[in-house]
């Protein structure tokens, strides 16, 4: 696990190699091993020098997550953050010189080992990263980066990596001096002996240790640090409203650490260490966002039996904004793409928009010219369909109408082999329907992107009612390929991610027809973790696109059709003309230069009510509307892995990450809590609030989502 070898010269080297793992991890093995290795090297009088690494591509990846909530005892975890931290000062401080060998990837509890060294040196590893991403997953790092970080580069420079949780690069880590040297990769070992052997011998002491040390850039107490503290406490507030607790005690943990000497600080670290780690907030981000979105990339739902099927060629049909960006992601992931629309220009454009994105990664140096053209050359833009003969697989994202789906669903299956899957990327029209259209519709299944494309890392797969299994298989295979997340719903009207999404929004618009304030309906959003307010992102997405929707659904559903309050709103915007931000006009005013804001007109369309409601009243309305829909998905069976449920709410359309998801929601207030909740609002509200079966019998069975 930790390999010791003592050299000639004295050097002692701890090489971290966990077995059976692909990454170096924090748990209580490694730590064991590593404490046992400090003490050793410490005392053993012949070593002069300590060297720690990895021999594996990365150093260490940080704590082992599972380790981390296998314990919910707080003195127990207290115990046990303190024993690292105690080892990492022994090291520290025992008189010989460490230096580490970072080979790749130093993340959270790597860095912090790291940090605990005299010197480091980092291989020039374009795929490695730094950094300290613990709140990310609503964590602080605990192994003494709140202190030893800021202590090192200043506490401007720290408090950024240590509130984002951003991964940077070896070049920027060193120029942020988190780093000492960057040499060429599998050179790192050397370098560090090399300094062990000459300046390290007089140079054994961490800078926070020596006599007469300053904070660089300035101690807690100077005009510009205190000054810094306030605006980051301002900004972290406008940022997450309250609800990331993690950010805000990493606030803490650096003001209060750093006022006093480090083993004081160590030790409040510690504590809100503890606090972060049995925080609801931690335990929901770290099952989503970590356990749920890796069994997701794993392809959990993916059928087992069916042999992987790798893609030589993919077609895009329409070379609009959707398939302009699934041709990209294809293409960058080394696929070959035909991408095709109706007439060689547009197909032409949608190439363009490639060439947009990867000209501006050259200018930034994130991407080689030679990369660049290499990705470009795969894009094969075209009009003729026998371009698509080779093709596995054909995306289409051509206009919203079925007619026009239809006729190139028909015009590519002429072209391809009987096995080739074709997948539409359509956004409300159910799969089954459109597969009517093709001679062979177990073969046909639903992809659904999100927009912008290169950007949200999300894919709806949705299973219509004769997809086979192969079909499903392989069109996950592809989703990996082009690195992404699927999800697998099974084909209904909205699918999952837009059927709750516009809950949300629906939900604001009855508040505003209530008589609710914008402004508070828009705060409420908010406040409730959502990205933007309901009424703002109805202008986004534009509220004469929500009302073509509730009309096809009517026109779909007959007398089955149950309007839901909030409709009426949408269909008097697009009356007035007020479509939304691309019309210039919506809910708010965009005004050419300036910040959007509320059309004042609304307070005579839809004038106040003489009493407002309580904030956390909308809160709850906002969430519990989005929540009871999800649980509806998985009661019809539209969702049947309430992990898939959670994942795509945060990626697909930015449910509040701190409460892990519209069903970790449920299960952190409990099921029974949550349907008398959902009673209370359907007696106030109407029966979109109303709970379904599913939730009443695990309330009265007390069961849960999730194991608790
Ligand atoms: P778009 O209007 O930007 O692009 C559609 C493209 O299809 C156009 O370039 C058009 O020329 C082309 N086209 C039309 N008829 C064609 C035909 N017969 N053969 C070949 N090409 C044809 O639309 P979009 O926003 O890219 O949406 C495309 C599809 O993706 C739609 O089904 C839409 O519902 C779905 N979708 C859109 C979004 C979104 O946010 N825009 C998100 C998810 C899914």
């Amino acid at each position: 696990m930790i390999d010791i070898t003592i050299d000639t010269d004295g050097i002692a080297t701890l090489t971290w190699d966990q077995p059976g793992r692909a990454q170096n991890v924090l748990n209580g093995e490694t730590c064991a091993a590593f404490f046992a290795a400090i003490d050793r090297v410490c005392t053993d009088a012949s070593v002069k020098g300590i060297l720690v690494t990895s021999a594996k591509a990365d150093f260490i990846a940080g704590g082992d997550l599972e380790w981390l909530q296998a314990s919910d005892d707080a003195a127990t975890l207290f115990e046990r953050t303190c024993e690292l931290h105690r080892m990492l000062r022994k090291l520290e401080t025992c008189g010989k010189p460490v230096a580490a060998a970072l080979p790749g990837s130093t993340l959270g509890g790597g860095l912090e080992i790291a940090l605990a060294c005299h010197y480091r040196v980092a291989a020039d590893n374009a795929r490695a990263r730094f950094g300290l991403p613990e709140v990310t997953l609503g964590l602080l790092p605990g192994g003494g980066g709140t202190q030893r970080l800021p202590r090192l580069i200043g506490v401007q420079k720290a408090l950024p990596m240590l509130l984002e949780g951003k991964r940077i690069k070896a070049v920027d880590a060193l120029k942020l001096g988190i780093v000492d040297a960057v040499v060429n990769a599998g050179e790192e070992a050397d370098a560090a002996r090399a300094w062990l052997l000459g300046e390290g011998q007089t140079r054994a002491q961490q800078p926070w240790d020596t006599k007469g040390y300053k904070v660089p850039g300035g101690g807690i107490s100077s005009p510009a640090v205190q000054q810094l503290f306030t605006a980051a406490n301002a900004m972290l507030r406008q940022k997450t409203y309250g609800n990331y607790p993690a950010a805000a005690s990493i606030l803490s943990c650096v003001y209060e650490g750093l006022i006093t000497d480090l083993d004081t600080g160590l030790k409040t670290e510690a504590r809100y260490f503890v606090q972060a780690v049995l925080s609801p907030e931690a335990r929901a981000m770290i099952r989503t966002l970590f356990f749920s979105l890796n069994a997701a990339n794993k392809l959990a739902a993916r059928p087992a039996d069916v042999p992987v099927r790798r893609y030589a060629k993919v077609g895009v049909l329409g070379a609009g904004m959707m398939g302009a960006g699934i041709a990209y992601v294809t293409a960058k992931a080394g696929l070959p793409v035909v991408l095709l629309d109706t007439t060689q220009e547009a197909a032409e454009r949608g190439k363009d928009y490639s060439r947009k994105l990867v000209e501006k990664q050259v200018q930034r140096g994130s991407l080689h010219a030679e990369q660049a053209e290499a990705l470009l050359a795969r894009i094969q833009p075209t009009t003729s369909y026998a371009d698509l003969d080779g093709a596995g697989l054909v995306v289409e994202a051509v206009f919203e109408q079925r007619e026009i789906k239809a006729n190139v669903t028909r015009q590519a299956e002429a072209v391809l082999s009987p096995d080739a899957i074709f997948a539409s990327n359509t956004s409300t029209l159910p799969i089954t329907g459109l597969a009517e259209a093709s001679q062979r519709p177990g073969n046909f299944i639903g992809l659904h992107f999100f927009s912008p494309v290169d950007k949200m890392p999300l894919v709806e797969v949705i299973v219509a009612r004769q997809t086979t299994r192969a079909t499903l298989a392989q069109a996950l295979d592809y989703v990996k390929a082009i690195g992404m997340t699927p999800i697998v719903v099974n084909d209904s009207r909205g699918f999952y991610t837009s059927r709750v999404f516009s809950t949300y929004v629906l939900e604001g618009l009855a508040m505003l027809a209530e008589g609710v304030a914008p402004a508070l309906i828009e705060n409420a959003g908010l406040l409730a973790g959502m990205p933007v307010g309901p009424l703002a992102l109805i202008d986004e997405v534009s509220s004469e696109l929500i009302h073509k929707v509730n009309q096809q659904t009517r026109a779909d559903l007959g007398v089955a059709y149950i309007e839901r309050p909030g409709e009426a709103v949408a269909e008097r915007m697009v009356a007035l003309g007020r479509l939304g931000r691309k019309a210039g006009q919506g809910f708010y005013d965009y005004p050419e230069s300036g910040k959007k804001t509320l059309w004042p007109g609304l307070a005579t369309e839809y004038p106040k009510a003489a009493t407002q409601p309580d904030v956390q009243t909308l809160v709850d309305r906002l969430i519990t509307v989005q929540a009871v829909e999800t649980a509806r998905c998985l009661d019809e069976g539209v969702v049947t892995d309430p992990r898939d449920a959670d994942v795509g709410a945060l990626l697909g359309w930015g449910f509040p990450a701190f409460r892990g998801g519209p069903v970790s929601h449920i299960h952190r207030m409990g099921v029974g809590a949550f349907v008398e909740l959902c009673d209370r609002l359907a007696a106030k509200h109407g029966r979109r609030f109303a709970p379904p079966a599913l939730l009443r019998d695990m309330a009265d069975k007390q069961t849960a989502f999730y194991e608790r």
